[in-house]
């Protein structure tokens, strides 16, 4: 019996490109959302999880039976999880304990293993990342096959796969008709790699960053200098350093997006569009209307819709969480009541 199903890797891309109406006709620009959620493990990372192996595969480093390594916040382990059970190499992921919970089961439920560490800074030799490349290095030298890291922040495979697949796709599905894209940054390689895409085909293509609170990318793209201020529950984005994926980035427009001013955004997509998405898509669907502000009207905007709300029930659809923060609540109101039937 074979170990693998190539033809769900199959599944990954080929999102659909979704005018949010509500967005839309507030700002008089089309503005447009890449349905990254739709992707077989949910969200933008598949990509960057078949990117990785794909080329970890051509230049010999990944072999048949070989596993897999990563430190990630969830999504990209999701992905390498899925496309690992796909093409039948084992994953070990290496995640910090801040992480949702939804998440994390999400894993344990594509069968990988899952070692959680505590929260550290990046100049930390605890912090996960350097946890994932040490593991990966002791599992080379202790696996039959062999272990590879696939070090998303760095590896130029990440922003590779979305120049080939995430920007084409873009530009096919606007028939070129687009004035800028935008998103927030995690390890950078959508944006970096769709960046690269649509500036390659239009030269004059706007890029903007949507920054979240307690990440430096909004300083450091406005001032010249790393530095955060603040901080968020959104999860996947928000960088403090200039990864290997946004070396040499042109940014033309950068905005912060606080918690309070996003989170109103993503609870209209549910009432209005019937899309529930995760706090990445909240930010830049937020960073879309601020830039459509900026360019004023009659321009098409892109941006991303990396997950699903699904993946953050307990914490941005919980009033509980959010009223703790002191945070807006989902406005929902219970239609039943109004009956007088339902107490
Ligand atoms: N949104 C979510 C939910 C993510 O998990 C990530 C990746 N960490 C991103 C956005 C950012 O993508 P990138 O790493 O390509 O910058």
């Amino acid at each position: 019996m074979t170990r693998a199903n190539p033809a769900i890797v199959d599944l990954i891309g080929s999102t659909p490109l979704i005018r949010l109406h509500g967005p839309s006709e507030r700002t008089g620009c089309e503005i447009l959302g890449k349905a990254e959620f739709l992707n077989p493990g949910g969200s933008v990372k598949d990509r960057t999880a078949l990117g990785i192996i794909r080329e970890a595969e051509r230049s010999g480093a990944l072999k048949p039976g070989g596993v897999i390594v990563e430190g990630t916040a969830g999504n990209t382990g999701i992905g390498l999880a899925l496309v690992g059970g796909a093409l039948g190499y084992g994953v070990v992921i290496v995640m910090p304990t801040t992480q949702s919970a939804e998440k994390k089961q999400a894993l344990m439920a594509l069968g990988c293993e899952v070692i959680e560490v505590d929260p550290a800074p990046f100049s930390s030799e605890n912090h996960f990342v350097h946890t994932s490349r040490r593991l990966a290095q002791k599992l080379n030298e202790t696996e039959p096959y062999g272990a590879i890291w696939a070090n998303q922040f760095d590896n130029p495979a990440n922003k590779g796969v979305h120049a080939a697949t995430t920007g084409v796709e873009i530009w096919d599905q606007t028939e070129g008709k687009i004035d800028a894209f935008i998103c927030a940054a995690g390890t950078g390689g959508t944006i970096a790699g769709v960046s690269e895409a649509l500036r390659a085909r239009k030269d004059d293509i706007i890029i903007g960053l949507a920054d979240p609170a307690g990440a430096s990318l909004y300083s450091y793209y406005t001032t010249g200098t790393l530095a955060s201020e603040g901080s968020s529950i959104t999860e996947g984005i928000g960088v403090g350093r200039i990864t290997g994926q946004l070396d040499n980035l042109k940014v033309d427009h950068a905005f912060r997006i606080l918690d309070e001013d996003f989170l109103p955004v993503l609870f209209d997509l549910v009432t209005e569009e019937g899309l529930s998405l995760g706090g990445s898509a909240g930010v830049n669907v937020t960073g879309a209307i601020e830039l459509a502000k900026t360019l004023g009207p009659g321009k098409t905007i892109v941006t991303m819709l990396c997950d699903s709300g699904s993946r953050y029930a307990g914490r941005l659809y919980n009033p509980d969480y959010l009223q703790a923060r002191g945070l807006p609540t989902p406005p929902w109101r219970s239609i039943s009541r109004a009956s007088g039937l339902i107490g």
